[in-house]
C-alpha cells in the first residue's frame, strides 16, 4: 500500500481556556487587580498550550494568529490601522496607562466614547466588533503584535500556518457610513500585500485566508471585489489557503477557481455534497482542505462515515487532500477532560475541541497509513457511535409516536384573533393601553446567593423554594403598588431562560465547563440536547399558581418558546433541527395546557431567538420560518379562546420576517423598540400587523430611569402606526439585570404615562 501524506490542520482554536482562564485574567485586568504583564502572560501560556496540543496530535501545522484578547475582527481593525478616529484622543481622566487599554476602549468604550458596535458572527453565537470605517480611513499596517505572535509560534514549530481574515470579508463585515465600502478596497489590499511579504521573509509556507462571506448571497459587485483585491496577491508570497465555512459555496465555483490562491477549505459538515464538485473543479496545483469534523457542535465524529466520504477522492488528490474541522473550533468548548459529573455514556458520545483534534489525527493516520494502523481507535469510536444510535436514553418510543402523529393536532387556535380578543376582554377586562412587563424582575444578590447555596447543597430544596416564594411575593407586591395591569412572577427561580427548562426536560444534559465564547470575556454554556425531548412533569405550574394566588390581577405564566430553546442549546445532529423543534414544541404545549387548567389566563411564550435561527442564505429562509412558526403555533394552539397568548422578541429587526411573526398569531407581541425611538415599530404598521403589540418604551439595558415625557412621546409615535385599541405599554425586555429602586421608579413613570394617555383619549 502506498503511503499518503495527507495533512491535518485546524482553522482556529478556542481562546478562553479550559477553565476560562482568559475570561478571569481579562476581568481582573479590567478591575485593575492584575497588571498588563499578568494578562499577557496568561494569553501567552494559553497560546503555547494550544499549539502544543496541535503538535502532540501530529497536525501538519500549528495554527497561529487565531488568538485574540477580545475579538479577532477587532484585531484586524487594529492591524490595518483602522481604529475609528474618535478614539484618537486619550480620554481625560484615563487612569490606567497600560497599552492594552487603548485596545479595550475600542471594544468596551471609555469615559468619552461609546464602544464600537458589536454584532453576531454569521449564524453563530459569537459576536465580533464591527470595523468602523469612514471616507477618511487610511489603512496603515501595524505588524508588531501580529509578528510577535507569529514569532512565538515559530519558536515552537517550524510548520506554522498563520490565519488572517481576508480583505473582502473584512470590508464586507464592516460598517462605513456615507461611503461605498468598496472604495476602500485597494488601500486595504495593499496592506495585505505588505504583510504577505513579511510572511514570505519569515519562510511561512502557507497562510490561511478566511473569506467566510462566501457563505452569504453575494452580488456581482462583491464578487468583483474578490477579483480586484486578490489581483494584488499575484506577487511573491506564501501559498494561500482560501477558507470558506458554514455553507455550500459551490455556486461561486467558477469564480473562485480563477482567484490566485493555492487551495480552498470547504465545510463538509454543513454541505458534504460539495466535495465531489470541488475536486472536479479545482486547478491542478490546488489543495483541498476537507472540513470533516463538526466545528459547530459537540458530537463525536463518526470516523467510518468520514473515511467513506473521503475515500473516493484520496487516490485522485493524494497529498493535495488536507483534512480539518469544518470551521474554527472557536465555537466549541475546550475539553471533556474536566467533565467529571457528566454521565459516562453521554460523555462517550461527545467531542470538544481537544477531542476533535485527536479525531483529526486518527483520520489522518487512517488515510496515510491505512485503517489497520488505528484499528483500536476506530473500534472505540465505532462502539460509541453504536451506543448513541441504539441507546434508549436517546430514543423514546412515546415521543416518536407523538411526532409521527403531529398532523392530527391542530396548529391553529380555535377561533380568529377577533373572536379570541372578545373572549379575552370578557375574561380579563383590561383597560385601554394595558401595562405589563416582560417577565424577569431584578436578580438581586440575595437571589443569586440562595441559588448558589442551593446548588452547593448548603440549603435544602424546601428552604430554597421558600426563599424563591418570598421573592415572588415581593415582586407581586411591588407591581401592585406600582399599579401595573398585568403582572409577572419575576422569574427569581430562573438562572437562565433556557437552562431552567432544559433542567426539567428529559433528553437534556449539562456540562460543567462546556463554555463557548460569546464576546470578549463573556461565555455561554449551552445545554446539550442528546435525546428525544419530553416533559416528565409540570415545570412552572407551581410558581405560576402561587404568584396568581397573591393577586386579583392577572399574572402571566412565563415560558420559553421551542425555537429559543433550540437556538441556545447544542442540538442533536442525528435528526433534523426541525424534529427537535417539534419535540420541544410538544413539551411547551403540555405546559401551556397545564397552566391553563390551573386557571392561568395569560401565558407568554418568549421567542427572542426566532430571528437568529435564520439560515445564512435567503433561499433557505422560507423553509426555516415555516417549521419555526409551526413549532410556536403547536405550543400555543392548545390555548382556549379566552386564554391570552403573549410572545416576546428582542434584539431584532423585524421587517423581513413580519409575515412569519404575524403567522405565529400570538394575541399580544411585546418587542424591543425604545432604542430605535419606535422606528422598529414602523414595519408593523406598514405591514398592518393584525394582533396586539406592546412596543418597548423603556430601554432596560441602561440604569437610566426614563422620564414620563420620553415614554409618552414614544407612545404617541406608536399611535401613528398601530390603532390605540391594540397597543400595550411595557419595557423593551426583562428587568433581571436592573436594580429594584430604578426599576420601580421607571415602571411608576410608565404607569403614569398609561393613565395620562387614557385621560387624553
Ligand atoms: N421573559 C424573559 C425575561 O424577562 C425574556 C428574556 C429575553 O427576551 N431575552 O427575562
Ligand atoms: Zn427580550
Amino acid at each position: 500500500m502506498t503511503k499518503n501524506n495527507i495533512k491535518a490542520h485546524i482553522l482556529g482554536y478556542p481562546r478562553v481556556g479550559a477553565k476560562r482562564e482568559l475570561k478571569f485574567a481579562l476581568e481582573s485586568f479590567w478591575r485593575k487587580e492584575v497588571s498588563s504583564d499578568d494578562l499577557q502572560n496568561t494569553a501567552k501560556n494559553l497560546r503555547a498550550e494550544h499549539w502544543q496540543k496541535q503538535q502532540e496530535a501530529g497536525l501538519a501545522f500549528i495554527t497561529s494568529n487565531d488568538f485574540s484578547l477580545y475579538d479577532h475582527v477587532l484585531d484586524h481593525s487594529v492591524l490595518f490601522g483602522a481604529q475609528p478616529k474618535r478614539f484618537n484622543k486619550k480620554p481625560f481622566g484615563e487612569a490606567n496607562p497600560a497599552p492594552e487599554n487603548a485596545y479595550f476602549a475600542l471594544a468596551r468604550g471609555n469615559l468619552e466614547q461609546p464602544a464600537m458596535e458589536m454584532t453576531k458572527w454569521f449564524d453563530t453565537n459569537y459576536h465580533y466588533i464591527v470595523p468602523e470605517l469612514a471616507s477618511d480611513t487610511q489603512f496603515s499596517i501595524n505588524v508588531h503584535d501580529f509578528l510577535s505572535q507569529l514569532d512565538e509560534a515559530q519558536k515552537i514549530s517550524k510548520n506554522v500556518k498563520p490565519v488572517l481574515l481576508g480583505p473582502v470579508s473584512f470590508l464586507y463585515l464592516s460598517k462605513a457610513r456615507g461611503i461605498n465600502k468598496l472604495d476602500l478596497l485597494d488601500g486595504l489590499a495593499q496592506q495585505y500585500v505588505y504583510l504577505l511579504q513579511e510572511l514570505q521573509l519569515r519562510k511561512i509556507e502557507w497562510l490561511q485566508v478566511d473569506e467566510p462571506i462566501f457563505a452569504l448571497d453575494l452580488d456581482d459587485a462583491w464578487l468583483k471585489a474578490f477579483d480586484h483585491a486578490y489581483s494584488w496577491f499575484r506577487t511573491s508570497r506564501p501559498k494561500l489557503l482560501l477558507t470558506t465555512y458554514f455553507a455550500n459555496v459551490s455556486r461561486y465555483q467558477a469564480f473562485i477557481t480563477n482567484l490566485p490562491v493555492d487551495g480552498i477549505h470547504i465545510d463538509l459538515v454543513r454541505a458534504p455534497e460539495q466535495l465531489g464538485p470541488w475536486v472536479n473543479a479545482i486547478p491542478s496545483h490546488w489543495v483541498i482542505s476537507a472540513g470533516v469534523i463538526d466545528g459547530r457542535n459537540i458530537w463525536r465524529n463518526d470516523l467510518d462515515k468520514t473515511l467513506a466520504l473521503l475515500d473516493p477522492w484520496v487516490k485522485r488528490l493524494g497529498d493535495r487532500l488536507w483534512i480539518a474541522p469544518s470551521c474554527s473550533l472557536l465555537h466549541t468548548p475546550v475539553t471533556l477532560a474536566h467533565e467529571v459529573k457528566l454521565d459516562a455514556e453521554i460523555k462517550s458520545w461527545l467531542a470538544f475541541a481537544d477531542e476533535k483534534i485527536i479525531e483529526l489525527s486518527i483520520i489522518a493516520k487512517a488515510l496515510n497509513n491505512g485503517v489497520d494502523s488505528v484499528a483500536q481507535e476506530l473500534a472505540i469510536s465505532r462502539a460509541a457511535i453504536a451506543s448513541r444510535n441504539q441507546s434508549n436514553r436517546v430514543h423514546d418510543a412515546n415521543v416518536k409516536a407523538r411526532i409521527a402523529a403531529l398532523n392530527t393536532l391542530n396548529e391553529n387556535r380555535e377561533s380568529t384573533f377577533e373572536l379570541r380578543a372578545k373572549a379575552q376582554k370578557a375574561r380579563l377586562n383590561l383597560p385601554l393601553l394595558p401595562t405589563t412587563t416582560i417577565g424577569s424582575f431584578p436578580q438581586t444578590p440575595d437571589i443569586r446567593a440562595a441559588r448558589a447555596a442551593y446548588k452547593k447543597g448548603d440549603i435544602s430544596q424546601a428552604k430554597y423554594d421558600a426563599e424563591m416564594e418570598a421573592h415572588i411575593a415581593y415582586a407581586i407586591a411591588q407591581q401592585e403598588e406600582i399599579g401595573l395591569d398585568v403582572l409577572v412572577h419575576g422569574e427569581a427561580e430562573r438562572n437562565d431562560m433556557v437552562e431552567f427548562f432544559g433542567e426539567q426536560l428529559a433528553g437534556y444534559a449539562f456540562t460543567q465547563n462546556g463554555w463557548v465564547q460569546s464576546y470578549g470575556s463573556r461565555c455561554v454554556k449551552p445545554p446539550v440536547i442528546y435525546g428525544d425531548v419530553h416533559r416528565p412533569k409540570a415545570m412552572t405550574v407551581g410558581t405560576a399558581s402561587f404568584a396568581q394566588s397573591l393577586s386579583s390581577r392577572p399574572v402571566k405564566g412565563m415560558l420559553t418558546g421551542p425555537i429559543t430553546i433550540l437556538q441556545w442549546s447544542f442540538v442533536r445532529d442525528d435528526q433534523p433541527r426541525e424534529t427537535t423543534a417539534m419535540q420541544l414544541a410538544l413539551a411547551i404545549r403540555d405546559e401551556v395546557e397545564d397552566l391553563q387548567k390551573a386557571g392561568i389566563a395569560i401565558i407568554q411564550i418568549d421567542e427572542p431567538a426566532l430571528r437568529e435561527g435564520l439560515p445564512l442564505q435567503k433561499a433557505a429562509w422560507a423553509q426555516y420560518l415555516a417549521w419555526a412558526v409551526k413549532a410556536f403555533k403547536l405550543s400555543a394552539s392548545i390555548a382556549r379562546d379566552d386564554t391570552q397568548i403573549h410572545t416576546h422578541m428582542c434584539y431584532a429587526e423585524f421587517n423581513d420576517i413580519l409575515p412569519a411573526i404575524a403567522a405565529m398569531d400570538a394575541d399580544v407581541i411585546t418587542i424591543e423598540t425604545s432604542r430605535s425611538a419606535m422606528e422598529l415599530l414602523d414595519a408593523f404598521g406598514e405591514f398592518s400587523y393584525p394582533n396586539d403589540i406592546g412596543p418597548g418604551v423603556y430601554d432596560i439595558h441602561s440604569p437610566r430611569v426614563p422620564s414620563v415625557e420620553a415614554m409618552e412621546k414614544l407612545m404617541k409615535r406608536a399611535f401613528d402606526v398601530v390603532p390605540i385599541e391594540r397597543l400595550w405599554i411595557n419595557p423593551d425586555c426583562g428587568l433581571k439585570t436592573r436594580g429594584w429602586p430604578e426599576t420601580k421608579t421607571a415602571l411608576e413613570n410608565m404607569v403614569t404615562v398609561a393613565k395620562s394617555l387614557r385621560e387624553q383619549l
